[in-house]
Parts: C-alpha cells; structure tokens; sequence
C-alpha cells in the first residue's frame, strides 16, 4: 500500500487515542480472552476512570477436559468473575452461546445491537475476525458480530479496537498494569496448566516488551483501531 495515501487517510480519518474512551464494551468469544488481549489496557481505562463492560458470547463450557458443559461453564464464569475484579470491570453480560460456535452471526449481532443502544459506549473492544490462521469459530463471529453490527445498525456508532491482531495501529502503554494483567490471567485456573502457564507468562512477556519498545515504556498492548466507516470497501484498513 503506497505510505502516502495510508499518510493521507491518517488526516483526513483521525483514529481516537483507546485511552481517551469514557464508556468501554467488550466483546469476548470466551472467558479468559479479555484478560489475554487486553487485560492491561482495561486496567488502564479504569485507572483512568472510565466505565468497561464485558459481554461474554459463550461461557467457555468446551474449555475443561474431562467436565461436563455445564461444570465447566460453572467453572469458568466464577474464574471470569474473579479476573474481572482484579481488573475493576462494572459489568459482565452472559450472551449465553454455547462454546464452539454452534450458532450464527446474526443471532450475536441483534444482541450486540442490544448492548450499544443500552450503553452507548464511546469504544468496542474485541477480537479481530481477520487474525490469519484463526480456526475458533467464537472468535470469527465475535469479530464479525461486532464489526456487522457497528457498520450496519447503529446511528452513532464508536469506533472498535480489535485485539488479537496481526496489524496493531496503536498501543497503549500498560506497564503499571503488567501485574495485575498476569494476575487476572491466571485467575483462569482451568484453563492453564503448569507449561502452558509457563508459556503464556513468557510469550505474553515478550510481546509487551517489544510493544512497550514501539510505545517508549517497559509493556504496552497492542490493537487495530478502526472506525466504523471504514469496516466496508476500504482498501487501506489493513494498513492505517
Ligand atoms: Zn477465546
């Protein structure tokens, strides 16, 4: 993509700085999703005073070897509840889906209308439907729900920041939040044993050093902010 029209479409779009939002609603395939891409940055917004909800599509029920559905929704949503306390969430919403994506786009898109009409948030947060290689089905029709319903059925619609993202356009320095994003993390007991706690802790560290690197700070998260007007036929999405 030529720099010059990306430099062109910087100024005439001008993207919203995460950190100045006010009211945020996170959309989230699964518990646990939240806290790994952006659990920092939710620390931040509430550090900052703003206003996060979470609205969970499913409760995780695939997520436990060896537990019934049920259990493991149990589990989970406890798990889900403790994370968003140590990160200060106001609100969690159960959209009641069931994990594995045995269920349609639209269905999720009317709820999510639902939650903007209801809260009239001034930013969505949730993961990026287009991450190359992403085989979940929640997450594809999280991401899409989302983007569906921000470029299709609301008036006044706020721009989303994808996390989960292969082309971040912005980061938001989360150093003070480093621990309490581990902390909530690994609240998800279920699902982490001990190695691949071992590796979260160490990818995770990684990535936010080499973002905080990008931010000048010691960690940072990494997002693809778009506005809404940009979810449909615009040839420089990937690279703004
Ligand atoms: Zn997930």
């Amino acid at each position: 993509m030529e720099e010059e029209m990306v430099n062109f479409v910087h100024k005439l779009l001008p993207l919203p700085r995460i950190e100045e939002s006010r009211d945020v609603l996170c959309v989230l395939p699964h518990p646990d999703d939240g806290e790994l891409g952006a659990g920092g940055t939710v620390a931040r917004l509430k550090s900052l005073g703003a206003k996060v909800t979470y609205a969970l599509v499913t409760g995780g029920g695939a997520g436990i070897r060896g537990k019934s559905r049920e259990e493991a929704r149990e589990i989970r949503k406890r798990e889900q509840e403790k994370a968003a306390e140590i990160l200060g969430i106001d609100e969690i919403r159960w959209l009641g889906y069931p994990d594995g994506g045995e269920y349609d786009v639209k269905d999720v898109r009317r709820d999510v209308d639902s939650l903007l009409e209801e809260i009239e948030p001034d930013l969505v947060v949730t993961v990026d439907p287009f991450l190359l290689y992403e085989m979940h089905p929640d997450h594809r029709i999280c991401g899409t729900a989302v983007g569906q319903a921000l470029l299709l059925d609301v008036e006044s619609p706020p721009p989303v920041a994808f996390f989960f993202t292969a082309h971040p356009n912005q980061f938001v320095c989360v150093s003070e939040h480093w621990e309490t994003k581990m902390k909530a993390i690994f609240t998800h007991e279920s699902q982490f044993d001990r190695s691949t706690a071992k590796l979260i802790e160490e990818y995770f560290e990684a990535k936010g050093r080499l973002y905080g690197r990008k931010s000048g700070c010691e960690y940072a998260e990494g997002f693809k902010v778009l506005l809404p007007v940009t979810l449909h036929a615009f040839e420089e999405a990937m690279w703004v």
